[in-house]
Parts: structure tokens; C-alpha cells; sequence
């Protein structure tokens, strides 16, 4: 049997657009995201105009088990 078909589970790395990078479990050697916790304004304690990426953080959230 050859090793190497199935995607091991490892550690990837985020790039958020903010220019933040952290690490998740993940299938996936890099991931891009939007927005993090660094530059979401829940964690920031900003005001932000686009209030859409609140539901973006959710979203990223359940995708990835946060
Ligand atoms: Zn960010």
C-alpha cells in the first residue's frame, strides 16, 4: 500500500489580509483569510464600517473548530 493518498492533518498556516498569520490543525498547508481575530473589531474594540465581517469571523470559526 502506498503512504501518501490521504491528506495528513497537520499544522497550517493562516494569512489573514491584515498581515496577521497564526496556526490551525488543517489538511491544508496555507490558508488565507480575510479577517482574524487580530483585526476583528470584537477583539479590537473598534468601531468597524463593514459590519459583515462579523459573520466572516463566525463562519471561519465553525469552519475550522475555533
Ligand atoms: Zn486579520
Amino acid at each position: 500500500m502506498k503512504e501518501g493518498i490521504h491528506p495528513k492533518y497537520q499544522k497550517a498556516k493562516v494569512q489573514c489580509a491584515c498581515g496577521e498569520t497564526f496556526e490551525i490543525g488543517s489538511t491544508r498547508k496555507e490558508i488565507r483569510v480575510e479577517i482574524c481575530s487580530k483585526c476583528h473589531p470584537f477583539f479590537t474594540g473598534q468601531r468597524t464600517r463593514n459590519v459583515e465581517a462579523g459573520g466572516r469571523v463566525d463562519k471561519f470559526k465553525k469552519k475550522y473548530g475555533l
